[in-house]
């Protein structure tokens, strides 16, 4: 189950149902297709109206082993921490929408690296792709939507000041990236003739 966080205010990014076709203009109404098993929004002239989850793009940026993050001027989130990211534009690659919405957002310039994660928010609509970046240039300066865009390093987290659970997944994964972070081996998990093994 997806824990509950700042996005449940936001119930569904893809907003209200829509009432008519964005093809032709007619009422659509909620039809079985053949070979399907869920309703469709389908208007008299047989349109389908499609309805999937929106994608969200971001980044991690990362300058001398801190990672910025941007303090949410608006909601849902605001005055918490994320990563700078957002909605992935028509005919733009995931990488390309999360260098955008990372130079708007921080004013820092990145190159995108490797991914973090995929980040599936099936209440939201939402799936979130996050990758690491490094910072080349630029200066740390809060957007539009931020109030503050400060660097931590991985033992500053604000773990309680965090937008999304999202955020906090997104960081424990880049966390596990770094030298001497990664999945440790747990000596208790491996005792022979454990009796209740
Ligand atoms: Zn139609």
């Amino acid at each position: 189950m997806p824990q509950s966080d700042a996005s449940e205010q936001f119930p569904l990014t893809l907003g209200e149902e829509p009432a008519f076709c964005p093809a032709c203009g007619k009422p659509v109404s909620p039809q079985v297709l053949e070979a399907e098993h869920r309703p469709r929004l389908v208007c008299p002239e047989g349109h389908v109206t499609w309805r999937n989850p929106r994608l969200v793009v971001g980044t991690l940026p990362v300058r001398d082993g801190r990672v910025f993050l941007a303090r949410r001027e608006i909601e849902p989130g605001a005055g918490l921490w994320s990563y700078p990211g957002g909605f992935l534009e028509l005919g733009e690659a995931t990488q390309e929408g999360a260098r955008r919405e990372t130079e708007e957002e921080t004013q820092l310039l990145i190159e995108v690296g490797h991914l973090i994660g995929v980040y599936s928010r099936p209440h939201a609509g939402v799936v979130t792709i996050i990758y690491e970046a490094q910072v080349v240039g630029g200066e740390e300066l809060p957007g539009a939507e931020s109030l503050e865009v400060h660097g931590f390093g991985p033992d500053e987290i604000p773990w309680d000041e965090l937008a999304f659970t999202t955020t906090e997944s997104a960081l424990r994964d880049w966390i596990r990236t770094l030298p001497g972070r990664g999945p440790r081996f747990e000596p208790e998990l491996y005792v022979e003739g454990d009796p209740s093994g």
